[in-house]
């Protein structure tokens, strides 16, 4: 076993062979392991933030890491259809970390718990020697048996997608890069900084019971997309042209000579939400989602432009 040669998903598979999760629980490969808890199920995740790979101290302010650290969680949550109950954070902190830093961090962090209303129940806080790391656990809840995971998606279903892609993966270039400060720029960096997990769409989704499969976008549909196929045994086609783009994305893609569909597929870091159903779910939703695909047989993922199949080679990210 080296993760520099099976990268990331190889090194969790991997850990998933040395255990066996008992019967009645679903364990490693979905966005929340499932408990059966009661008349109902508990959900949970976890999720990692390092300073210089998911966050740039001078480019990003401690409330907004604090902000996307709960963000990304609660995105989790969204994805199986659930209700936060509760985090906990763990957070090792380096000298110049420790004063002012800390205490705006948790300021974005209880705005973002405010707004849905999920408690902060516990965690853990060590020094760091340079970097600062984060941790944060989250908890949630769904009827028994009414989570939805990556491996239910059937042949025929559409495949939908919550609101617009890749504003989040620009805004990320427009950091790294220092592109001039526009009203256009600042929103997307704002996507990639603030992001807006999409619990009230997940549940709604949930309840339909319609959904057959659903996770967040986290690295970007190319490799999102993956999961649900390998999980459920199914191949899908994407309309490339029909992902759903902002103005704003469209124009900045233009202006900086990007291919919008690498971008918006490849990127990553949407936080919108990913799921197969029979078609004519969207008549009966309160707010918008965007068909992209249909889910076929087979194993494979076909990129579609204006009906005809294209020859694109996108990859969503991978840390190794
Ligand atoms: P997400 O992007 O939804 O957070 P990941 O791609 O990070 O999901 O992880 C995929 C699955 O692998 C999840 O079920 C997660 O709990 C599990 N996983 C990731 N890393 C580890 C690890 N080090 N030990 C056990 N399970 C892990
Ligand atoms: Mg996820």
């Amino acid at each position: 076993m080296d993760i520099r040669k099976t990268g990331e998903f190889g090194f969790i598979d991997y850990i998933r062979s040395c255990f066996n999760p008992p019967e009645g629980v679903l364990g490693i490969g979905d966005d929340c392991a499932i408990l059966p808890c009661g008349q109902g199920e508990l959900i949970y995740s976890t999720d990692m933030l390092m300073e210089g790979v998911h966050f740039l101290r001078n480019a990003a302010s401690p409330e907004d890491i604090g902000w996307k650290s709960l963000a990304v969680n609660l995105s989790d949550i969204a994805a199986m259809g659930g209700t936060p109950e509760a985090t906990f954070l763990s957070i090792a902190l380096p000298k110049d970390a420790q004063g002012e830093w800390a205490e705006r961090f948790i300021s974005g962090y209880t705005e973002l718990s405010n707004m849905f209303n999920v408690p902060l129940l516990g965690g853990d806080t060590t020094s760091s020697l340079r970097d600062i790391s984060i941790n944060v656990g989250i908890i949630g809840r769904a009827p028994l048996g009414k989570s939805i995971r990556r491996s239910g998606a059937m042949e025929g279903h559409g495949i939908y997608v919550t609101g617009r892609l890749g504003d989040s993966a620009a805004g990320l270039q427009a950091i790294l890069n220092r592109w001039d400060r526009t009203p256009e720029i600042d929103s997307l960096i704002e996507s990639h900084i603030r992001p807006v997990p999409r619990i009230h769409e997940g549940q709604v989704l949930m309840k339909t019971g319609l959904v057959g499969a659903m996770m967040d976008i986290s690295d970007g549909i190319a490799s999102d997309l993956r999961h649900i196929l390998k999980a459920s045994g199914v191949g899908a086609e994407v309309h490339l042209d029909r992902v759903p783009l902002s103005d704003n994305f469209k124009k900045t893609c233009i202006d900086y000579n990007l291919d919008p569909y690498t971008l918006a597929v490849g990127g990553g870091e949407d936080y919108q939400l990913l799921f197969t159903a029979p078609e004519g779910i969207e008549d009966i939703l309160d707010f918008s989602v965007y068909k992209i695909g249909e889910i076929v047989a087979g194993s494979s993922l076909k990129w579609m432009v204006h009906g005809t199949a294209a020859d694109y080679d996108i990859k969503g990210f991978n840390h190794f």
